[in-house]
């Protein structure tokens, strides 16, 4: 019988009643390798319960028991760090090392969220009338739910629930349905940091359970990190029940690559910044915007790419794995062949690709176009698979014109040896995260991630402080004290004294 993702409630790991449940399939072979419940109404009702329930008490663990609860966290996820880098390979089908580096950046919000103490600092005015002292504390909001996507099953859950969780807050965690052990897994660890009852609860599903974390009174906040069209629907359902949202969605991240760079960098960094992760990242550069000159480059860039080879998670000589599903490559494989009836030139050609030995993997080899015009649906649409996307202009104007046109606004790269373009690129940019003769700037964690426009509905972002002002409520205190001898005083003093 086929293996069924527990649920993970009160700390233990619990079989679901459900009847109906969605299959987790090993990407690299097609093989299924468990079923994840389609947790019922009422396993869903009891989670919320006794998450709130927990929350009554963990709200008055002090700070200091709080982030010693995520330093012991940490050290246990640097221990199994291995263990969880394969178990996320093996269920994404992600090579060994961008496992490695998933679980990492996981491990690095939590160190972050040791440090909470600073961030919970209310401010103080003494005397803002005689004798009258204003104070604000920052104080946790409740139950608080996260919903996250396949391409970062370490990485995206650690970004919410230990900064949640720090603050004081409880969390009821539903990781894709696609990739759920390894956030089982975390949650696992979690509990052997000493993590009390209910503090963190993982339910399993799609639509109908997300949609009941959307409009549970007792959901506070939600965080969500996916698609588009679901960020939407996310963000207003959330909202439209009077919830805190933060909704991290699609993508479509343009390098600028200006005639002056230094061309062996923008190649060798484009190669891995388009097509690692098999362009499953919402960081990935889907989109060169190759100014004057530097349009030359495309033959070299070419080569570059074509020697790139996808494989197995164990092969080291593998530079990506397959995409998540069958379903996922069939859509890229539409997109590509869209591209050349759109007329945009196909240079490189990865939609026949195999891998011995994996023969039923969803595999897409690295693809190339040039020619792309914003017109186009490779141009408009998130690919998502290991396709780069070439675009050629005159001048540096022209590429600005083009990526602050473009709705999406999650990140950006500029390629360039001159300081004063870069200046103005950096300041002129409508996105959110540039990243200079760097090819995928993903701040670390004391800063936050600052996706824009169409790529993040909500205004505080996840991790560093902004994720603490998301996580938490200002409560502002006015208060006076009367001596007693002050009243005594009063009342004996008068015109006859
Ligand atoms: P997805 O939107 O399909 O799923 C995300 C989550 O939403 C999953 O937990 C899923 O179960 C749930 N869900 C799916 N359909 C739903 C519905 N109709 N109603 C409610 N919930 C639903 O996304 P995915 O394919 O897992 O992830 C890839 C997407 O995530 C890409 O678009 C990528 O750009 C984006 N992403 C964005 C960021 C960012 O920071 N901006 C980071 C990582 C991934």
């Amino acid at each position: 019988m086929t293996q069924r993702v527990p649920l993970f409630l009160n700390n233990q790991c619990v079989n679901s009643s459900a009847t109906a449940t969605i299959p987790v399939t090993n990407p690299a072979t097609g093989e299924v390798i468990s079923e994840a419940p389609l947790t019922t109404p009422d396993e869903m009702q009891q989670a919320i319960a006794d998450a709130g329930k927990a929350f009554k008490s963990w709200r008055n663990v002090a700070v200091p028991e709080r982030s010693r609860l995520m330093l012991r966290y940490q050290a246990l996820l640097k221990e199994h760090h291995d263990e969880l880098a394969e178990i996320l390979s093996r269920e994404t089908g992600k090579v060994f090392e961008d496992a490695k580096g998933d679980v990492w950046r996981g491990i690095e919000v939590v160190e972050q969220a040791a440090n909470v103490a600073p961030m919970l600092m209310g401010e103080s005015v003494e005397n803002v009338a005689p004798g009258i002292d204003t104070v604000s504390y920052i104080q946790p909001l409740g139950v608080c739910a996260g919903i996250t996507p396949f391409n970062f099953p370490a990485m995206i859950p650690l970004w919410m629930f230990p900064m949640a969780v720090a603050c004081g807050n409880t969390f009821i965690l539903k990781p894709s349905e696609q990739d759920p052990h390894t956030p089982m897994r975390l949650a696992e660890l979690f509990r052997e940091a000493g993590a009390p009852e209910g503090v963190l609860q993982v339910v399993h599903g799609g639509k109908e359970q997300v949609d009941t974390l959307l409009t549970h009174d007792d959901i506070k906040a939600v965080s969500f990190v996916g698609s588009v069209n679901v960020g939407q629907h996310v963000y207003r359902t959330a909202t439209d029940h009077l919830k805190r949202a933060q909704c991290f969605a699609g993508a479509k991240n343009h390098m600028v690559v200006m005639p002056d760079a230094n061309k062996q960098q923008v190649i060798n960094n484009i190669v891995g910044a388009s097509v690692g992760a098999a362009g499953q990242r919402c960081m990935a550069i889907s989109v060169a915007v190759l100014v004057g000159e530097a349009r030359d480059w495309l033959p070299e860039i070419r080569e570059a790419l074509a020697k790139v080879r996808p494989g197995a998670w164990n092969d080291s000589g593998a530079a990506y794995g397959p995409l998540i599903s069958p379903q996922a490559k069939e859509r890229v494989l539409g997109l590509i062949a869209r591209g050349k009836e759109e007329g945009a030139t196909c240079l490189l050609d990865g939609s026949e690709c195999a891998v011995d030995g994996h023969l039923e993997g969803n595999w897409v080899g690295p693809t190339l176009f040039s020619g792309v015009t914003p017109e186009m649906d490779i141009y408009k649409e998130e690919i998502f698979g290991p396709v780069l996307c070439c675009m050629e202009v005159d001048g540096f104007d022209d590429a600005l014109e083009i990526v602050n046109n473009s709705p999406y606004g999650n990140g950006t790269s500029i390629f360039t040896d001159s300081g004063a373009i870069a200046r103005r690129y950096r300041h002129e940019v409508e996105v959110g995260q540039v990243g200079i003769n760097i090819p995928i700037p993903v701040p670390l964690p004391f800063f936050s991630f600052t996706g824009w426009k169409g790529s993040f509905y909500g205004d505080q972002h996840a991790y560093g402080k902004q994720a603490v002002r998301f996580y938490t409520e200002t409560k502002t205190v006015t208060s006076r004290w009367f001596e007693p001898s002050f009243e005594s005083s009063q009342a004996t003093s008068g015109p006859n004294m």
